[in-house]
């Protein structure tokens, strides 16, 4: 299996080439040069598997032979093991025909586990191999951090450095990231808001000297890997309800495009999926995009769903590389354009985009209302992020045909939001009940790149 990147002009690499590498260096983003199908008798063979066997199985043709099969296994045992549910991936029914798939059992109680969990251990398995070490650098303005840090703590060939805003992150997901006592674990608390840590962290990316000198690697949300790693919970939850016969539907609350692409990817692989629908909060370019055809940047408002609240969203590029008919230098030129501020999806573009994806979004006062009555008619506690895919679910979903929303954060990680809306203050679950007596460690840096540099060759020289 080789990867080729979205714009056309980088060189082709394996699956652990390219899970290393991250961006691919033309700027464009790694896809799989074909989608391997499953055939229909080989996804009815799913039901009643565990959720790791089910991983192997759609994973496995993606991974080519950068990893055995027994090595491949061994890691997806080790990614789900600190889950804090049988199931991985539980289904609840919330209304006739609409169900929840519950993505937050993993250590940091959002669906990032599922990708995050998987990439350390295969950063561990192919560093080790190879006889190598990466420092990893990311930015965050909360979820992927607390994540990165819970799948790469005490790995021996990876530091880990998280650089957060000082101030900006919620309590719950400030002591995700510093209460981890393993020292290649670094959490820095930027003087700066979200946009100064992306940005530090991309003069780190390009300045080449102290990149090759420290062997930077990054985990964002661009990393094929971890869109593969969420292809499988779309099997295991439309099988769950009767898929290949039954064909269902998903919406996805959507930020980055990631985790709705990794479900058009289980379409593409086979999977009986209807339609995928792209639910945003006020946040709404990709809503915007996908009624209009006008891709446009617009100013970020700050929302109770705080990880969809994005300016741009990077994986866009590539379900527009397929819908331009995986023309690099189509996408290069609209990708030149948003520089200036936004470009025109062409109609027929469009037209393939449609054939797979609905859209829609959900307001401040949406998001409060059906967090309110997720818990007085459905029984359910949910986040504010999982809220807005659950308003544009019920506005959007065809009766004859199943509808599955992803719970993307469990309620705990937002309590104010949910208190606000609910009256209830949902509680940490047991696993990690002790989370605000643990003790912290975090290193105030400011925001200046030299200073940063400094820090972390010395943090890793020791
Ligand atoms: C990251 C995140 C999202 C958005 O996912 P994308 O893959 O960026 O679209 C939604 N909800 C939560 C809780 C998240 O952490």
């Amino acid at each position: 299996m080789k990867y080729i990147s979205t714009r056309g002009r980088a060189p082709e690499l394996s699956f652990e080439e390219a899970m290393l590498s991250g961006l691919a260096r033309d700027g464009g983003l790694y896809v799989p040069a074909e989608i391997p199908r499953m055939a229909e008798a080989d996804i009815a063979a799913l039901a009643g598997l565990s959720y790791e066997e089910t991983a192997f199985r759609v994973m496995r043709p993606f991974v080519g032979d950068s990893f055995t099969d027994e090595a491949f296994s061994d890691i997806i045992a080790r990614a789900y093991a600190g889950f804090g549910h049988a199931a991985r991936a539980p289904l609840v029914q919330l209304a006739p025909g609409h169900f929840l798939l519950e993505l937050f059992h993993g250590p940091t109680l959002a669906f990032k586990d599922f990708a995050m969990q998987l990439i350390g251990q295969l950063f561990e398995d192919a560093l080790t191999r190879r006889g190598e070490r990466v420092t990893i650098v990311g930015a965050t303005s909360g979820d992927t951090g607390s994540a990165a840090i819970e799948a790469f703590r005490g790995l021996d060939a990876v530091d880990v450095f998280i650089l957060f805003p000082h101030g900006r992150v919620s309590e719950v997901q400030r002591r995700q990231m510093t209460t981890p006592s393993e020292a290649n674990v670094h959490a820095l608390a930027l003087n700066g808001n979200f946009d100064d840590c992306q940005a530090r962290l991309k003069d780190m990316f390009n300045h080449f000297d102290f990149r090759d000198e420290v062997r930077l690697a990054g985990v964002n949300s661009i990393n094929w890997a971890r869109v593969l790693a969420q292809v499988v919970y779309y099997f295991s939850a439309a099988v769950s309800l009767g898929a290949p016969q039954r064909r269902v539907s998903f919406t996805v609350p959507t930020g980055n495009f990631g985790d709705v692409f990794a479900g058009y990817i289980a379409k593409r692989m086979g999977l009986p999926i209807d339609r995928l629908v792209v639910a945003t909060n006020q946040n709404d370019i990709l809503h915007r995009c996908l009624t209009s055809g006008a891709y446009e940047k617009d100013t970020v408002h700050a929302s109770m769903s705080p990880s969809m609240d994005i300016q741009v969203s990077s994986n866009f590029e590539r379900a527009l590389f397929d819908a331009y008919d995986r023309d690099g230098n189509a996408i290069s030129l609209l990708m030149e354009e948003l520089r200036e501020g936004g470009f025109k999806v062409s109609q027929g573009a469009m037209e393939r985009l449609r054939e797979h994806f609905d859209s829609g979004s959900a307001s401040e006062e949406e998001t409060l209302a059906t967090i309110a009555r997720a818990q007085t008619t459905m029984g359910q506690l949910i986040c504010p992020h999982t809220a807005c895919g659950v308003k544009v679910a019920e506005d959007l979903r065809d009766p004859a045909t199943p509808m599955i929303t992803l719970a993307t954060a469990h309620p705990a990680k937002f309590p104010d939001a949910v208190e606000k809306a609910s009256g209830l203050r949902p509680g940490l679950p047991q696993r990690m009940a002790d989370l605000y007596e643990r003790p912290e460690r975090v290193t105030r840096v400011p925001n200046d790149l030299d200073a940063l540099e400094t820090h972390i060759r010395e943090k890793i020289a020791s």
